[in-house]
């Protein structure tokens, strides 16, 4: 494969990747395997073989007598992923006998995991822990503060393995935590078979890494369940064009993801989206204005908030205030129970936006409940089926605004919104509503929508949970062919041609 990016550096950005050569959307970008991967900070119990939860007992490794590991048959033999390396064992075997290391010390410290093994590279594999020294760290920004001590306990355990011999070295641990904190990447742990529990795992992928964030991005990652990270073009992109991935949500507010930002990866974004109060003409974080009840405002500064309509200005605690209150209603709804989401709804439809991010979370939660409810019942109503269609297709301009291009949400929005149609439209020509004619509109209309979202399911990894979806969607698709020429078929029957409707026509299940 040639180089599909170069690295580049600049103050603002560090170390960035560019675009080597023109790239089309869905064009792989890079390809990387974990430099190491393991629990979360505050993870719970993982075999240190293969990261499956322990849930109540397990065993120690048979020669280090230090590592707990999956008990019973052992570590599933699907998962080909070893992570306790031979170095490792034959490491804790030593502190074992010199030190009276114990499993237990072990599983006090799962969440110190993932730092000990990545200092164990410093050994093992020094080039790659060269360019991981090389990440950003922002160390000054962290030292003193609650982090710094958090991580204390990390150091500690670090040091009753004779890892460390002075204060200096203290600060390398410091300094691991942060390169870990700073540049992982959330990874799908492996669910228990049966049970598919599973415990979050974080990742440095030294390649990946390297991405600059933009809250619009213009590329795809995705993680399979051997842990290694895809990146793809999600849309086209010229010769020497950076290249930009979303580290956060974008389906929240700018405060939202501001806040993420700084935190997380201390730095303020400063994107045409976080530059863009109405967020790219979305009013994601806006309210209906109070005083001419049309127009929406929204943050100007942070003191301000401005109507786009009437320009009336507002103190930022009294609009803050509102959209509070509603972030707090949400926080105690029951989110699975359709009632409360559509009274939600319906009442914060009055004061925010209608795209507004809480909204858009209710709708997305909604839509999940009414999918389930359809799955569930025998003989589900068109009226249960067209909210879920409505729903759906709310978030479907916000999505193509906001993920630009190939998006996992934007494809499982179009799958969802396929699938309303096709049953919608059998159910009813089932009762007879539509005529052959009319059944086929509504499948062809559908098929558009499948089409689409296949196109984009096509670059998910075969063994993740998208992946699945599209070797689920890619069986529908055959499945509605087949639907379509027996519906042709039953036209023909009745001596009838089938015309389809021009692009303009708008099909019955629509409203
Ligand atoms: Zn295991
Ligand atoms: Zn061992
Ligand atoms: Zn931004
Ligand atoms: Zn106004």
């Amino acid at each position: 494969m040639t180089t599909r990016y170069e690295i580049q550096i600049s103050d603002l950005l560090g170390r960035y990747l560019v675009a080597a050569k023109d790239l089309k959307a869905g064009e792989n970008i890079l390809t990387d395997e974990p430099f190491v991967l393991g629990p979360t900070s505050d993870s719970a119990l993982v075999c240190f073989n293969c990261y499956l939860p322990l849930i109540s007992k397990f065993l120690v490794c048979k020669n280090c007598a230090v590592a707990p590991i999956c008990p019973g048959e052992g570590c599933p033999e699907s998962f080909p992923k070893r992570w306790h390396s031979k170095s490792e064992c034959e490491f804790f075997r030593n502190l074992k006998l010199t030190k009276s290391l114990n499993p237990m010390t072990m599983v006090q410290n799962v969440g110190s995991l993932l730092v000990l093994r990545a200092i164990l590279k410093k050994d093992t594999d020094p080039q790659a822990w060269a360019e991981f020294m090389k990440l950003e760290t922002h160390l000054d920004e962290r030292r003193n503060s609650s982090i710094w001590e958090y991580n204390d306990n990390t150091v500690k355990f670090i040091t009753t393995l004779g890892l460390l011999d002075n204060v200096l070295d203290e600060s390398l641990v410091q300094k691991v935590c942060a390169a870990i904190d700073v540049n992982s990447f959330e990874v799908r742990g492996p669910p228990i078979p049966v049970l598919g529990y599973s415990q979050p795992l974080r990742g440095i992928y030294l390649k990946a890494s390297l991405l600059a964030h933009d809250c619009v991005g213009n590329t795809h990652v995705s993680i399979n369940d051997n842990n290694v990270l895809v990146c793809h073009a999600s849309m086209d992109l010229k010769k020497g064009e950076t290249i930009y991935y979303n580290y956060t949500d974008p389906l929240k507010g700018t405060s939202l993801r501001q806040h993420h930002l700084r935190i997380g990866k201390y730095f303020k974004c400063n994107c045409e989206r976080c530059k863009d109060s109405t967020e790219l003409g979305t009013y994601l974080s806006s309210a209906i204005c109070p005083e001419c009840k049309t127009g929406y405002v929204s943050q100007s500064s942070d003191q301000q908030w401005d109507c786009h309509e009437c320009k009336k200005k507002f103190e930022h605690s009294k609009i803050w205030h509102t959209v509070q209150c509603c972030s707090d209603k949400f926080d105690v709804i029951n989110k699975k129970d359709e009632k409360e989401l559509e009274e939600y709804i319906r009442n914060v439809s009055k004061i925010l936006a209608p795209n507004h991010y809480l909204l858009l979370e209710a709708t997305q939660r909604l839509a999940g409940v009414l999918r389930d409810a359809i799955n569930r019942e025998p003989h589900p109503t068109k009226k249960l089926m067209r909210r879920k269609l409505q729903l759906c297709k709310e978030l479907l301009p916000v999505l193509e605004k906001l993920c630009p291009g190939i998006s996992s949400t934007k494809a499982i929005t179009l799958y969802e919104i396929h699938v309303s149609l096709v049953q919608l439209a059998k159910k009813l020509f089932d009762s007879r509503e539509i005529t052959g004619n009319g059944y086929m509109d509504e499948l062809m209309n559908a098929e558009k929508y499948l089409k689409r979202a296949l196109e984009m399911l096509f670059i998910e990894p075969g063994n993740s949970p998208e992946g699945e979806l599209c070797a689920k969607a890619l069986e529908e698709y055959r499945a509605l062919k087949a639907t379509m020429n027996n519906v042709l078929d039953g036209i023909h029957a009745e001596g009838k041609t089938y015309v389809p409707p021009c692009e303009t026509a708008r099909p019955i299940t629509e409203n």
